[in-house]
This record gives structure tokens, C-alpha cells and sequence, in this order.
């Protein structure tokens, strides 16, 4: 299968990417992970990435959209893939549209993770991420089992530094002008899937997988 999944900085993408790649046997691809993989490995992606990333900005969708191919034609996104904060502009999503007609193959859903956006701050400021294995909780929502520590694998947690609150409001306002409108774009080619996030984690899980099999009947 291949998934897009959308939503605003919070809706929970990359939360339910981790589950739903898991169950469905597909490489996760967040453009987010890579661009901070790059700067932690100090490559002049990184680099580059790290200004806009820092002001709450978009990278710009020609380095965006390299990256993502260059992904795309890897040996295990053949099968299937899930996209998590990928395409975010109209731009990204035509060059999509472009790379997959030349691998031959077209997307079968994007997922639109729908929150209110009140709720999308508190989840932000809350976020805590692993530094060794990337996995993502929450101080209230979904705290670690080991406290500070990672429960998958013992690594120490640490809070982005784009998740303050003045840096999460731009990003806010970054999705409303720039990324939302691909809501309209994917509903016009009748592959979005609408879900509500703000249910539990495995209860939007749950609908989630519920959603694509149907549509799978
Ligand atoms: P995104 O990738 O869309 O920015 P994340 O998956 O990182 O979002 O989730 C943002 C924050 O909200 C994290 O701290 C995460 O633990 C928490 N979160 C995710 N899903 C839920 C949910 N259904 N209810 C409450 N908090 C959630
Ligand atoms: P979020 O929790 O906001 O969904 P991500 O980890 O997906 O966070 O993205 C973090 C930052 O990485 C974004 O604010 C942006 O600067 C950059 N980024 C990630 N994906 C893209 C993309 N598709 N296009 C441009 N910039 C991106
Ligand atoms: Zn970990």
C-alpha cells in the first residue's frame, strides 16, 4: 500500500506511522527524521535544513523533494510505503504525482489526521523524542513507562528544539497557508481518508486500519 499521511504539526503522524508501518509491513519516510538524521550527522542537508527548521519554516521543495525521491527508489519502498509530512505544498505533491507515474505506480491513500487547534500546542510543548531510537511521547498524554528514559530501548529523552511555543505557532500558521490546502487537491482525486485524531493513540489506530480496509473491499 501506499499511504500519505497529513495533518497539522501534532495531529500525531509520526505516531501513527511507527503503528501502522508495523502492521502493515512499509517503510516509514518522514522528511521531518531525515532532515534532523542529517543534522545530527552534521551533513550540509543538515545544514541547510536546520535554518528553516529553526524559525518554524518550510526546507525548500527542491531539497525536499530530492531527498524524498532519491527514497522512493530504494528496494523497500517497492512494495509500499508510508509518507509521513510529505508532500507539504502543492509543489511537492505534483512532483509526487511526477515520481510515481515514472516508478510506474500511483498512491492509494492520504490519511488526513484532523485535530483541533487548540489541542495541537499543548500536544507540541509536550512532546518528548527519544534520542536513540526516535520514538515519540508525550509529559501528559503518553509519558514513557521508564520516566525520562526511553521505554523501548533505555535512550534519554529530549525535547525538540522547535517545539517552543513561539516556534510551534509559526509552524501552526506555516500549515494554514501552505500544506492545508492539499486537503482540497487530495479530495478532488478522491483518495483522502478523513480520521479524527483526537481520540486515544490506538483507538485512531484502530480507525485508521479500519478505514483502509474498507476502502480495500
Ligand atoms: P506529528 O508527527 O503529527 O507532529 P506526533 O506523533 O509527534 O505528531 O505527536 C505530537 C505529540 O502528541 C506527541 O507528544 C505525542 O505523544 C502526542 N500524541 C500523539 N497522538 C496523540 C493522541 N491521539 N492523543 C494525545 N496525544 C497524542
Ligand atoms: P511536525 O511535528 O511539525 O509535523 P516534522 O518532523 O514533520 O514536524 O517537520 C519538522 C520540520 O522539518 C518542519 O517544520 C520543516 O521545517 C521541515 N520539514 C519536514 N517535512 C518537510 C516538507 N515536506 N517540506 C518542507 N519542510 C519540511
Ligand atoms: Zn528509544
Amino acid at each position: 500500500m501506499r499511504i500519505v499521511l497529513m495533518g497539522p504539526p501534532g495531529a500525531g503522524k509520526g505516531t501513527q506511522a511507527e503503528l501502522l508501518t508495523s502492521e502493515l509491513n512499509i517503510p516509514h519516510i518522514s522528511t521531518g527524521d531525515m532532515f534532523r538524521k542529517a543534522l545530527r550527522e552534521g551533513t550540509p542537508l543538515g545544514m541547510e535544513a536546520k535554518e528553516y527548521m529553526d524559525k518554524g519554516q518550510l526546507v525548500p521543495d527542491h531539497v525536499t523533494v530530492g531527498i524524498v525521491k532519491e527514497r522512493l527508489a530504494q528496494d523497500d519502498c517497492q512494495q509500499g510505503f508510508l509518507l509521513d509530512g510529505f508532500p507539504r505544498t502543492v509543489a511537492q505533491a505534483d512532483a509526487l504525482e511526477q515520481t510515481l507515474k515514472e516508478l510506474g505506480v500511483k498512491l492509494d491513500y492520504v490519511i488526513n489526521i484532523v485535530v483541533k487547534r487548540e489541542d495541537l500546542l499543548e500536544r507540541l510543548t509536550g512532546r518528548r523524542v527519544c534520542k536513540a531510537c526516535g520514538a515519540t511521547y508525550h509529559i501528559k498524554y503518553n509519558p514513557s513507562e521508564k520516566g525520562d528514559r526511553c521505554q523501548n530501548c533505555g535512550g534519554e529523552l529530549y525535547q525538540r528544539s522547535d517545539d517552543t511555543e513561539a516556534t510551534v505557532a509559526n509552524r501552526l500558521d506555516v500549515y494554514g497557508q501552505q500544506t492545508a490546502p492539499l486537503i482540497a487537491y487530495y479530495q478532488k482525486k478522491d483518495i483522502l481518508l478523513d480520521v479524527d485524531g483526537n481520540n486515544a493513540v490506538q483507538e485512531v489506530t484502530k480507525n485508521i486500519l479500519q478505514l483502509l480496509r474498507k476502502e480495500q473491499i
